[in-house]
């Protein structure tokens, strides 16, 4: 079946999905296959379910008329995608980089939603897989996209600009994430700038932090049709950092809800990304300032006496430093607290990136440091009164019997060490 027939298909289709889980009446079913599952084997249970059509691969598990059997689930997933991205004559603001992707994403979003009915990416959903699910997801009530892009190895972004083919895009940073898959900063920033290689190629417009040494040097060595810098003068500013970041534009403060100067960068791209498009100043500001995050990304809890910075939702070289750093400036009252786990896929760089975190923590002089995950042993050479846990069961334990109060806790770690789960001992 050709893309276009399958296409019709989709469109009379009451969306597309890839989980059995989650089945509405009348989707399009891709029967992908993983490390663990072959969802080829659940082409009945989807139809079972209600599934109008079943995408497979394998010829065996054809059962009636409504499997549609092709060469490879996942390709024709990524083609359908770009042929209905085609349909659709938006722009799509494509976006990737080290750290900060879904909160800038969220940000500019949210100022976008000030003047344009916005579809974004949903949630984390930023690879090979979730790319295609999110441009399906856009219909034609829909003005204009925003599209993260997430990459451990090189190409990627380049399959994905291939996929949703963005007409506008940013990278938030180049920083020491997924250093093992890149194969080092120069290999993040090859792999990250295939997002800029895109807008070049294909008459893009680039949105670029001016904040940012390696962007710039970056972006200089492309030639695009339209680059839009920002922060590169005094219009948006970074008045204080901590608790939460505050900013000013044109001379207005405004009070957000994000801790640390890195979340001002993510701000100012949201905004720079609003102007461009027209949104009114003062709404996109206030959206700026108001967005909240739910999501385990620089989110700030209360519970009793304490304070929570929730950072725990993935953590790697810089994006640990950034939030050590922010909370080493953080001026309170409170006991500080640092509880940090181990920062994942870094490959040989592992130990030493883990000292490094160590020695920075040192010259925080908090009040507790608490260091869980086997890395993270690496840390304790520079933190001779840290507590150290190797399981979690420890941790919580010690936690209950502790009985933190009047604390301003920092938790972060690798999405693998899930440190989201100590909250509910503070
Ligand atoms: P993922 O790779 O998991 O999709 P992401 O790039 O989408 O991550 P976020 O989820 O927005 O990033 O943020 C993850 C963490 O990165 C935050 O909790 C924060 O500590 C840190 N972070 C956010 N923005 C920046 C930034 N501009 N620079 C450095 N670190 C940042
Ligand atoms: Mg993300």
């Amino acid at each position: 079946m050709s893309i276009a027939e399958l296409y019709q298909k989709f469109k009379a289709s009451n969306g597309v999905s890839t989980d059995t889980r989650k089945i509405d009446e009348g989707v399009m079913f891709f029967a992908l296959k993983g490390e663990k599952f072959n969802a080829n084997t659940f082409a009945q249970e989807a139809l079972n379910k209600g599934a109008s059509y079943v995408v497979i691969d394998e010829a065996e598990y054809v059962i009636d008329e409504r499997c549609i059997l092709v060469g490879d689930v996942l390709y024709t997933l990524q083609k359908l995608a770009n042929y209905h991205r085609q349909q659709l004559n938006i722009p799509f603001v494509g976006m990737t980089g080290s750290n900060g992707k879904t909160t800038s994403k969220e940000l500019v979003a949210a100022v976008l939603s000030k003047k344009y009915k916005t579809y974004s990416t949903k949630g984390n959903y930023n690879n090979h897989i979730g790319v295609p699910l999110t441009v399906l997801g856009i219909d034609d009530s829909y003005e204009i996209a925003v599209i993260e892009m997430g990459a451990n190895h090189q190409g990627e972004i380049r399959d994905l600009c291939t996929i949703c083919e963005p007409t506008h895009g940013f990278i938030t940073n180049v920083g020491k994430a997924h250093l093992e898959g890149f194969g080092g900063v120069e290999g993040v920033k090859k792999g990250k700038g295939e997002l800029y290689d895109f807008l070049a190629k294909s008459g893009g417009t680039v949105f670029v932090n001016n904040n940012s040494e390696s962007l710039l040097t970056m972006a200089s060595q492309r030639k695009f049709k339209e680059r839009i810098d920002y922060l590169n003068n005094d219009e948006v500013k970074l008045l204080q950092d901590s608790p939460v970041a505050v900013f000013s534009v044109n001379g207005v403060s405004y009070d957000s809800h994000l801790p640390g100067a890195y979340n001002f960068d993510n701000i100012a791209t949201a905004l720079a990304v609003g102007k461009y498009f027209g949104v009114p100043a003062e709404l996109a500001n206030q959206a700026a300032a108001e967005y909240n995050p739910d999501n385990n990304r620089s989110q700030i809890v209360e519970k009793g006496s304490n304070s929570i910075l929730l950072d725990a939702y993935n953590a790697n070289p810089s994006s640990m430093s950034a939030s050590i750093q922010n909370f080493i400036n953080l001026q309170t009252s409170k006991k500080k607290v640092v509880i940090l786990g181990d920062m994942f896929e870094l490959g040989e760089e592992g130990p030493a990136e883990h000292r490094m975190i160590g020695e920075l923590v040192a010259k925080g002089n908090f009040d507790l440091v608490v260091l869980f995950g086997e890395l993270m042993t690496n840390a304790l050479e520079f933190l001779p009164n840290a507590f150290y846990f190797s399981d979690k069961f420890s941790l919580h334990n010690w936690l209950i019997d502790k009985q933190l109060k009047d604390s301003y806790v920092l938790i972060k770690g690798s999405r693998g060490v899930s440190l989201e789960t100590v909250v509910q001992f503070l």
